[in-house]
Parts: C-alpha cells; sequence; structure tokens
C-alpha cells in the first residue's frame, strides 16, 4: 500500500532508494544536507566491476555484485528515459595489466580464482594489450581482459537521478537528520521533526551520528583518494582511452576510468584514517606514478582535481539491507567499495521490503540483525 517515506541521504543509495519507491507510488520525502553533491558517491570512479573486484574469500559479496551488475543494463535505459540526460553507461569492458613479473604472476592467480568462480576473464599476452589500448606503456607484461566489468559516469548518474526523483515528484528538504526515534519519528539538527510512516536510512557513513537506533549496523570511513585528469589546453575532448585500464604496479593497484569527453578518473587509495578527508600530497604522489607507469602519456594531461572519500564499510565489507529493530525504519548501507554498482539492486530490495514482499535469499542475509 502506497505510504508516506522519508530516505536520510542524498548520495547513490538515497537518491536511487527516492526515485524507486516513488515510481512505486509511494509519497517520498529526502532528507540531506545535499543531493548527489556530496559524499562517498560524488568522488567515486563509477566502475560497475562484479569481475575485477572480487577478491580472494569473498565468494558471497561476489554473487552480490553479479546480481547488482545484472540490474544495470534496465536501471541505465530507464534513468535517462525518465531524467531525459545521459550517464555514460558503458560497457566496452575492462582490461587488468601488470608491470612486472610479479604482478603478472598476482594477476595469473587471480585469473585462477575468478575461473573458479565461474567468471569470464580471458589471459591476453603484452602484444594484445597494447592492440587493445594504444596508449599502454611497452613494457607491460600482459593482462586480463574482462568484458563483463562496465563503468558510468557516477556525477551524470547523480545528477540523473535527482532529475528523475524530481519529475517523479519526490520531495528534496535540506537539512541533517541527528536523531531517529520511534513512531518512527525524524529529529533534525535544526530542531524540526519529521512523522513519516517509513524511514529509509542510506547515510552512508553518516548513519554514526543518528544516535542509538537498535539494530543499526557499525559502519568504518575507508578513505580514498582519487584524481581527475582532463585533455590539455587544446587536445581534442574525446575519450583518452578506449576502455577501463586496471593496473597492478609493483603489488599496489591502480585504475583509469575514462570519460566520454576526454577525462579521466584515476584512483584510489583504500586507507583506515577514520573521517580523515584531507587530500595528502603522498598519495596524490603514489596515484600519479603508478597510472604513468601504465600509461606513459597521462604526463600531458592536465590536472583538475585531487580528493578523498570515505566509503561506508561494515566489518565483513557485506552491505546491510533491511528492517532495523526500530519499528517502520529500513537501513540500506556498508556499500564499500560498491555503492554505484549495487545501487539499482539496493534501491529495488527497499521497494520490496517496504511492499512486505518476499526477497531474494541474497539480499535476505544482509539484514542487519
Ligand atoms: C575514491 C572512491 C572510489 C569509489 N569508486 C567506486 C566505483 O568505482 N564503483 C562503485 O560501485 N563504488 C565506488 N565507490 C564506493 C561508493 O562511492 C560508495 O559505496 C557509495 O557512494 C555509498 O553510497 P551512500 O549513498 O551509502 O553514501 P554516500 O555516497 O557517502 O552518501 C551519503 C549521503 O548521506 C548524507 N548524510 C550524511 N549524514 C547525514 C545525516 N545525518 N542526515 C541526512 N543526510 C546525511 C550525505 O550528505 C550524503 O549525501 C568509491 C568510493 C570512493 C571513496
Amino acid at each position: 500500500m502506497p505510504s508516506n517515506v522519508h530516505v536520510v541521504g542524498g548520495g547513490v543509495i538515497g537518491l536511487a532508494s527516492a526515485w524507486d519507491l516513488s515510481r512505486n507510488g509511494h509519497d517520498v520525502t529526502i532528507v540531506s544536507p545535499a543531493f548527489g553533491r556530496d559524499g562517498a558517491a560524488w568522488v567515486a570512479a563509477g566502475m560497475l566491476a562484479p569481475v575485477n573486484e572480487a577478491e580472494f574469500g569473498e565468494s558471497a559479496l561476489t554473487a552480490l555484485r553479479l546480481e547488482g551488475a545484472a540490474r544495470w543494463g534496465t536501471f541505465a535505459a530507464d534513468l535517462e528515459e525518465a531524467s531525459g540526460q545521459t550517464i555514460g553507461y558503458d560497457t566496452t569492458g575492462t582490461l587488468t595489466v601488470a608491470l612486472n613479473a610479479s604482478d603478472r604472476a598476482y594477476i595469473d592467480d587471480l585469473l585462477a580464482y575468478q575461473h573458479s568462480l565461474g567468471l569470464t576473464a580471458r589471459r591476453v599476452g603484452a602484444t594484445e594489450c597494447r592492440t587493445l589500448v594504444p596508449a599502454l606503456s611497452p613494457s607491460l607484461r600482459g593482462g586480463i581482459e574482462v568484458p563483463g566489468d562496465h563503468q558510468v559516469d557516477n556525477r551524470a548518474l547523480l545528477t540523473a537521478l535527482v532529475g528523475a526523483a524530481r519529475v517523479s515528484g519526490v520531495t528534496f528538504l535540506e537539512g541533517r537528520v541527528a536523531e531517529v526515534g520511534p513512531g518512527p519519528e525524524l529529529v533534525l539538527a535544526d530542531g524540526r521533526r519529521l512523522r513519516p510512516d517509513y524511514v529509509v536510512l542510506a547515510a552512508g557513513t553518516g548513519l554514526r551520528g543518528l544516535g542509538a537506533v537498535p539494530g543499526l549496523p557499525e559502519i568504518r570511513p575507508v578513505k580514498g583518494h582519487i584524481l581527475r585528469l582532463g585533455p590539455a589546453p587544446g587536445a581534442p575532448a574525446s575519450p583518452f582511452l578506449p576502455r577501463t585500464v586496471r593496473g597492478l604496479v609493483r603489488g599496489r593497484s591502480v585504475y583509469l576510468v575514462p570519460r566520454h569527453d576526454g577525462t579521466v578518473v584515476v584512483g584510489a587509495t583504500v586507507e583506515e584514517r577514520g573521517d580523515d578527508t584531507t587530500v595528502q600530497a603522498g598519495a596524490v604522489h603514489e596515484l600519479l606514478c603508478d597510472a604513468r607507469a601504465i600509461v606513459p602519456g597521462l604526463d600531458e594531461m592536465e590536472l583538475r582535481e585531487a580528493a578523498a572519500g570515505l566509503r561506508p564499510a561494515t566489518r565483513d565489507n557485506m552491505p546491510r539491507i533491511g528492517w532495523t529493530a526500530l519499528d517502520g525504519v529500513v537501513v540500506a548501507t556498508g556499500h564499500y567499495r560498491n555503492g554505484i554498482l549495487l545501487a539499482p539492486l539496493t534501491a529495488g530490495a527497499v521497494v520490496d521490503l517496504l511492499a512486505r514482499r518476499a526477497i531474494p535469499p541474497l539480499i535476505e542475509a544482509l539484514a542487519p540483525a
């Protein structure tokens, strides 16, 4: 039955949930200090990478990522139609390359692990790598081609989500939620009190500031530095790389995600430093060194932005999606490195939860309880 729902958090999970709830007939208000312009989602790279993100010992998370990736084609088409905007959804595939022999040995182990999970990935030699991406350094030791790892322009995605949510009738309420109480009731930092039928908590790392909500998962912030490079003045604003390139450089991971306008997103560090979002010279230096080791032509590009964001992570790196112990309050958080990838799946699960429909076992296992 349609109801009055307040979504807390204007990042990718909150916006995708608000839009999906609204197009499913609910009366939706989204409450946040900003909408699609801050948080981890704004700084992110936008990779939709269930295969390359598969790490040893994470088979449950891999299954979730694959399910998340499967939703993207329809979600992207629906969103572009509803918002009238393009979101840079690109299904060209990804190439992961190795700088030296020990990097090669590591990615070969990773390839064997990917195959053991039934994932599609193919070993390619150095020459073929350079055929696929001519800008690669000639000294690389080959790589892995992954056709199923895609990307979206995360900033275009956020703008389109705001647009689609507005068209669908979502109310945007600027403010910071300070407390969530029984009712459910939301108390804003400026003292305003709101009494919706249902609340969806999707404030990323901001969830830690909402007081003691029973059943809320413990969230830790994981810092990531990221860079945005653009074509040099006078150079054509066309894609510098034909596909996303990930690399292992002396044991360190780096990625280069090309946008249609010629921008390249270079990321990202993974650091446990609490709430610190300072951009540090050492991290910028490290990212640039690793990126130019695999694509030397980056030297010619303009460094346009260096930023750092906080990924919301749980103890086991799995998201938490489900009812909290507070009546009428759902939580959707802990998406760690995969919030963009998992946004359509999460939003669909939030709609199912509020409709009291059965949800897939894969999502049921993510209930905070
Ligand atoms: C460097 C980096 C690269 C990444 N790359 C990728 C990638 O390639 N692919 C991918 O899938 N994921 C990626 N991620 C992860 C992804 O960005 C996150 O998983 C995702 O943004 C989490 O979404 P969220 O909506 O939960 O949180 P956020 O995007 O952080 O949004 C939280 C929102 O809640 C609001 N908020 C906070 N506190 C309150 C409050 N008290 N009241 C109301 N609102 C509040 C904030 O203002 C913000 O709008 C990356 C992250 C980083 C940092």
